[in-house]
């Protein structure tokens, strides 16, 4: 087996100014971040809360659900594609599968040679088929071939979790739902609505914090805003109108010329 190489020199040289910068920008919103939340009342972080989805409506009108569909059972499928894999590939496959498998009897009953071919370019094709066919076998057996409208029923479904039950109730069944992918588990942390990091915690947190009729909404305009703005890596503090209420700002940039450069537009951020 080959030697693993270490790309780090031996003797790290002195760090440059734009790593201290950073270094200095992520102490300044630890500090902050550990200041801000013991003193904070939960009345205080409620209001702060609904503020933070308030405003976020503002900045981003038109955050709604990314994936195409028209019918509940069009939207779960798609939901059950989307993992590993961006919306905007998804959108691209399901016209396609949409029309060659229009009921949950069709997917029950699918070619799986056919349908794993259909769904390759959304990536672990095989298992997302699998999941598929059982997706249709289970609603034809147990719910007369229509997608079920609680939570507690859809995670029976094969494929379907918590992410994708909530994904459903709140668009397909307007019954409110708070979707925890990536981008709203991270940002719940860094407004510091949460300290968790298993989802079905967040969401509780969450839930506790939001109003109820919010909380699909307020799932959209988080995850726009972490498409957008509160990247991973390095969020656009300096370009984020939500600055003032995140104990995190300063874990990215918060000069403006700097931040303006990492913000993302529909296109990228699709991706
Ligand atoms: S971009 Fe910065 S200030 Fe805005 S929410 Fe993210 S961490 Fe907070």
């Amino acid at each position: 087996m080959p030697a693993t190489v270490d790309p780090s020199p031996e003797t790290p040289g002195p760090p440059t100014r734009q790593a201290q910068t950073r270094q200095a920008q992520t102490r300044q919103a630890q500090t902050r971040q550990a200041q801000a939340q013991p003193s904070e009342t939960p009345l205080a972080r409620t209001r702060r809360a609904r503020r933070i989805v308030r405003i976020l409506g503002e900045v981003h009108p038109d955050a709604r659900i990314a994936l195409n569909f028209t019918t509940p059972l069009e939207l779960i499928v798609a939901t059950v594609l989307s993992a590993q894999c961006t919306d905007k590939k998804v959108n691209e496959v399901t016209p396609t599968v949409f029309a060659r498998y229009p009921s949950a009897a069709a997917y029950a009953g699918a070619d799986r040679a056919e349908l794993e071919t259909i769904l390759r370019p959304t990536g672990f094709f095989r298992a997302k088929a699998n999941s598929v066919i059982g997706l249709g076998a289970a609603l034809v057996d147990r719910f007369g071939g229509e997608v079920p409208r609680t939570l507690e029923e859809l995670v029976t479904l094969p494929g379907v979790g918590r992410k994708t039950a909530n994904v459903v109730l709140g668009h397909a069944f307007d019954t409110p739902g708070i979707t925890v992918d990536t981008h709203v588990g991270r940002l719940s942390r860094r407004f510091g609505l949460t300290t968790q990091d298993d989802p079905v915690k967040v969401e509780a947190d969450l839930a506790a914090l939001i109003e109820r009729k919010d909380w699909t909404i307020a799932s959209d305009r988080m995850i726009f805003h972490g498409r957008r703005i509160c990247h991973a890596r390095r969020p656009a503090c300096g370009a984020c109108a939500v600055a003032k209420l995140c104990p995190s700002y300063g874990t990215g940039p918060t000069s403006e010329i700097e931040a303006a450069k990492l913000v993302r537009g529909d296109v990228e951020a699709a991706r």
